[in-house]
C-alpha cells in the first residue's frame, strides 16, 4: 500500500532522511518509534507530500506521488493524517469538520456527507452534539473528531504522528482505543508513537528510527524482547 524506496531528504545542510526503504502492506499496522529528532515526523510528512523529497521514490497503492494540482489533492485525501495538535477547523462545527473534505475534495452531496459524518462521529464516540465547536471539546474529543474527519475521505492509509502526545492519560486511552479498533477493522496504519504498549500489542511491525535512518525493523515481540542494535536497546532502556 505504501512503498518508500531509497528516500533521502535534507533541510539545508541537515540530512533528515537517509536512504529510507519501507514497505507497508495493505491492512498492516506499523509503529514508528525512536528518539526526538530521528526524522519520524518528516517521514510521515513526505508520505502525503507535505514535504518534498530530494531523491528516491514514494508510492501509495501503486501510484507514485504526484507533483501537485488536483492529483495531489486526491492523494492527500487517500492518505489520512492525524497530528499531535488536532488541527481542526476552529470556525466550523464538529459535523462541518467531517463534511468539509467530503464535499470539497470527494465531491459528495451535503446530505450524504452529513449522514456519513454522523456515522463516523458516532463510531469514534465523540459524545457531543454535532453542532458543537471544537473549542468546547476536550483534547481527546478533538482528536477523535480529527480521526473521523480523516476517515470521512475513505483513506487507503492513515498516518498518525504522535496523536496522543498532547493528551492526558485518560484521554490517551480513549484515542488509542479508537486506533486499536481501526487496526482491527483492517485499516493500513503508520503510527508514530511514544506509547510503547500500542507499539507492542497493536502493531504488526515496529520500525525504529534514529538519526534519519531506519535502524531496526522487527515484529513487536522480537523487538521488545531483544532489540538487535545498541541504539534501540539504549532507547528502550530510557522509555520502558
Ligand atoms: P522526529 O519527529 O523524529 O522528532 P523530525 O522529523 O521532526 O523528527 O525532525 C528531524 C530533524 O529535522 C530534526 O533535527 C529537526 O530539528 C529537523 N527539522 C524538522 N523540520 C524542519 C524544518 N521544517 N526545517 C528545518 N529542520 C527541520
Ligand atoms: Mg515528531
Amino acid at each position: 500500500m505504501v512503498v518508500l524506496d531509497h528516500v533521502d531528504k535534507h533541510y539545508g545542510p541537515l540530512h533528515v532522511l537517509k536512504d529510507i526503504d519501507l514497505t507497508v502492506a495493505r491492512g498492516e499496522v506499523v509503529a514508528v518509534i525512536g528518539p526526538s529528532g530521528a526524522g519520524k515526523s518528516t517521514l510521515c510528512r513526505t508520505i502525503n507530500r507535505l514535504e518534498a523529497i530530494d531523491s528516491g521514490s514514494i508510492s501509495v497503492d501503486g501510484h507514485p506521488l504526484p507533483e501537485g494540482g488536483r492529483e495531489l489533492a486526491r492523494l492527500r485525501a487517500d492518505v489520512g493524517m492525524v497530528f499531535q495538535s488536532f488541527n481542526l477547523f476552529t470556525h466550523k462545527t464538529v459535523l462541518e469538520n467531517v463534511t468539509f473534505g467530503q464535499i470539497k475534495v470527494r465531491g459528495a452531496g451535503a446530505v450524504a456527507a452529513q449522514e456519513k459524518a454522523r456515522l463516523l462521529l458516532d463510531r469514534v464516540g465523540v459524545g457531543v452534539p454535532y453542532d458543537t465547536y471544537p473549542a468546547r471539546l476536550s483534547g481527546g474529543q478533538q482528536q477523535r473528531v480529527a480521526i473521523a474527519r480523516a476517515l470521512a475521505m475513505d483513506p487507503k492509509v492513515m498516518l498518525f504522528d504522535e496523536p496522543t502526545s498532547a493528551l492526558d492519560p485518560e484521554m490517551t486511552g480513549e484515542v488509542l482505543d479508537v486506533m486499536r479498533q481501526l487496526a482491527r477493522d483492517g485499516m493500513t496504519m503508520i503510527v508514530v508513537t511514544h506509547e510503547m504498549g500500542f507499539a507492542r500489542y497493536a502493531a504488526d511491525r515496529v520500525v525504529f528510527m534514529a538519526d534519519g535512518r531506519i535502524v531496526e525493523e522487527a515484529a513487536p515481540d522480537a523487538f521488545f524482547a531483544a532489540p538487535r542494535s545498541d541504539r534501540a536497546r539504549d532507547f528502550l532502556s530510557r522509555v520502558l
